[in-house]
Order: structure tokens, then C-alpha cells, then sequence
């Protein structure tokens, strides 16, 4: 129905990233100021990123996306940062991610793995931020916008969360999620998934 994501993923050249491919980029992993990685590729390559990253002292965030039930354990412990989505979080913990309550539960479960901080999305609701830290849950809203079509909408965010991290890492994390919140609910409001910020001089302007 309209405004529902319908998926149709076709990996192609995805699955054949390997590790030689990874030592060829290992420079430029190793001094980024974060790295992203998420199961669109194989596993194992992204798991072998996150090490690198780590070991380096680079910034890791990882999106279990698509989520995999059997998740090699050590995804948690590489992880500084474990953003997932409800359906994710569910596959996952067993968990089913209807409200704040159980995203809070999932985000609990979660750390206990190994993660340094949890963000669960929760579409229109925004999302659960709690980490090691900071152990009480907290929830930052999304604003309020007609969302149009909502696929790509975690990417957005994962993307924005990582752009404030490379670029603006003294903001807060409750900051840079309100700011990442906002960029994801801009792409909701139209067709595709771009947020097509610089073309929207109605949006807000203080992303940046
Ligand atoms: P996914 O696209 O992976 O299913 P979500 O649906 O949880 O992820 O959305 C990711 C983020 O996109 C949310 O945390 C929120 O910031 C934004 N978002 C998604 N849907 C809406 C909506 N209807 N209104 C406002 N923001 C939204």
C-alpha cells in the first residue's frame, strides 16, 4: 500500500567485494575518521572492515541491514555504533519491536552483546539511542512530515549519522541523532530515496 516499502534487493557486484579488495582499500579505511558497514556485501568482508577500522582507532557503525539471524557475534564487539530497525532488531534479539518499551529491551540486549552504543529506528517515531555509558534509553523524535515513500530512509540516516561523525564530532550523539532524524525525514517525503536537500530551500536549513 502507499508510503510501505516494497524491497527487491539484487547484489551483483556487491558480493564479489573481497578480501583482497579490502587490503587493496586498507588505507583509506584505516584513516577515515568512520567506517560504515552493513550486510549488502559479504559478511565476512564487512566483519573483516570493522577489525581494520578498529584497530586503527577509526570510528565503526554498523547497520545489520539486511538482517541476518545467525549474526557472527564478533559484529557486536566491533561495533562502536549498532544501528538497526525494528524488523532487524526483532530478527535479531527475537524480540518484536512494536513501541519505545521493547525498542529499550532490544537496545539492552544488544549492549549486553558488546556494542558500545545501540540506536534502534522506529520509522515516523524517530528513534532509541542507550549505550555503555549512558545506560538509560533514550528516545529522540523524528518531526512530524507526510511521509510519501519511506525505502531508503535507514540508509539516509545511517548515512547523515556518519557524515556528523566524520565531520561535526563534537556534537553530542543525542545531537547528531536529532540532526540524522531529520535528514531521513526529508527522504521520506519524496519519491526514492534521495533527500534531495540542496534542491528544498522549504527545509530546514541548520543541518549543516
Ligand atoms: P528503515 O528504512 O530501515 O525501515 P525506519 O523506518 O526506522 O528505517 O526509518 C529510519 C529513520 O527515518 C527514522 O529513524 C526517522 O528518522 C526517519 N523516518 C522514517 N519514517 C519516517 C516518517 N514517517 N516520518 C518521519 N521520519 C521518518
Amino acid at each position: 500500500s502507499l508510503g510501505q516499502n516494497v524491497i527487491v534487493i539484487v547484489p551483483g557486484a556487491n558480493l564479489l567485494l573481497n578480501f583482497e579488495d579490502l587490503k587493496r582499500a586498507s588505507d583509506v579505511i584505516c584513516k577515515a575518521r568512520v567506517v560504515v558497514c552493513q550486510l549488502e556485501i559479504t559478511p565476512a568482508v564487512s566483519l573483516e572492515a570493522l577489525k581494520m577500522a578498529r584497530a586503527s582507532g577509526v570510528k565503526t557503525l554498523f547497520n545489520p541491514a539486511p538482517a541476518l539471524a545467525d549474526l557472527d557475534p564478533q559484529f557486536y564487539t566491533y561495533s562502536d555504533i549498532f544501528c538497526c530497525n525494528e524488523t532487524e532488531a526483532e530478527i535479531l534479539t527475537g524480540i518484536p519491536v512494536g513501541n519505545l518499551e521493547d525498542a529499550e529491551k532490544v537496545g539492552r540486549m544488544l549492549l549486553e552483546r558488546g556494542c558500545k552504543l545501540v540506536i534502534v529506528t522506529l520509522g515516523a517515531e524517530g528513534c532509541m539511542m542507550i549505550s555503555g555509558d549512558e545506560p538509560i534509553p533514550k528516545h529522540v523524535p523524528a518531526g512530524k512530515v507526510r511521509a510519501v515513500d519511506t525505502t531508503g530512509a535507514g540508509d539516509s540516516f545511517v548515512g547523515a549519522l556518519a557524515f556528523y561523525l566524520a565531520y561535526y564530532p563534537k556534537l553530542s550523539m543525542e545531537e547528531m541523532i536529532r540532526k540524522s532524524n531529520c535528514v531521513a525525514s526529508v527522504s521520506v517525503q519524496a519519491p526514492g530515496t534521495q533527500s534531495s536537500y540542496p534542491y528544498r530551500k522549504d527545509l530546514p536549513q541548520d543541518l549543516f
